[in-house]
């Protein structure tokens, strides 16, 4: 439990009378701590790569004292943390495009099935070289009302995850269903799982689980966030079920006001 933070003026009332006014600021002074906090991480996650970048920088002045070699690899460090820094500030401004956007009228008709399909031909390349079994159970008819660019979005981070922490031949398997409250989007693997203490996390803005098992693939931590963002917009949120050592589920349902009900039949 956390204790409530109060904010106390006097003020006058009257002659000789004041009143004491107490705000409660808890939820106040925790979202400028937040974004204190934020901004800590960014200024951190950008020192990061431009201190290698600088340090080798400065070993370049001297090109001669520099072996062949080791001028290749400074060129191939400097190249993945100039990626590294362009990933982090393109998701940056993806997740504050996402979290300033009001939902609209959800007039858009959204066929989710065709939006997997053409996420997974972006991935391709991706897992040819993990070779991951890739299982698919469809509804095609099943569209809904919202955002075609967010949900690509969620799925393109779900997908990309499960390729990404899986390690190589693993079993995938994504789904698009109608269920009783609505209709649900899930992608499990057979990767490394996440444990319980973790969970809670994962949405949280630079979280991972663990730094430097993912340093080598290059993540930034701001991919789910991105993806709570972009359920909330869809009044959905992203669920997890995993077991460490034998995999993950995510999955989010979106709500039965936002699924296109079956056209009627024409006879
Ligand atoms: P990142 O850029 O690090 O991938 P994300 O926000 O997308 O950031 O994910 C946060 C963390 O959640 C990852 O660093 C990873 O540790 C964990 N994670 C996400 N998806 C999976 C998965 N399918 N299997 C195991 N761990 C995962």
């Amino acid at each position: 439990h956390s204790s409530m933070e109060l904010d106390i003026r006097i003020m006058p009332y009257a002659d000789n009378q004041y009143l004491l006014v107490a705000q409660d600021v808890t939820q106040l002074r925790k979202l400028e701590r937040m974004r204190k906090d934020f901004v800590a991480n960014v200024s951190h996650e950008l020192k990061t790569p431009l201190t290698v970048m600088q340090g080798y920088l400065e070993m370049l002045e001297d090109p001669e004292r520099m072996p062949v070699k080791q001028l290749h690899k400074a060129i191939g460090d400097m190249q993945s943390q100039t990626e590294r820094m362009q990933n982090m500030v393109s998701q940056l401004l993806e997740l504050s495009r996402i979290e300033s956007s009001s939902p609209d009228s959800f007039s858009h008709e959204v066929n989710v099935s065709q939006l997997i399909a053409t996420v997974l031909r972006e991935v391709e390349l991706l897992n040819a070289e993990k070779q991951h079994h890739i299982d698919l159970d469809l509804d095609a008819d099943l569209s809904v009302y919202g955002s075609e660019e967010k949900l690509r979005t969620v799925i393109m981070n779900l997908v990309n995850n499960a390729i990404k922490y899986t390690p190589s031949g693993g079993e995938l398997r994504i789904s698009w269903k109608r269920k009783r409250l609505g209709a649900e989007f899930a992608i499990k693997d057979n990767g490394p799982g996440i444990a319980a203490k973790h969970q809670q996390r994962l949405t949280e803005r630079f979280y991972r689980v663990d730094k430097d098992r993912n340093s080598a693939t290059g993540g930034t931590g701001l991919g789910l966030s991105i993806v709570k963002h972009a359920l909330d917009y869809h009044r959905s949120h992203l669920q997890l079920y995993s077991i460490e050592g034998q995999g993950s589920r995510f999955s989010f349902l979106l709500p039965s006001e936002l699924v296109v009900s079956a056209k009627p039949d024409s006879e």
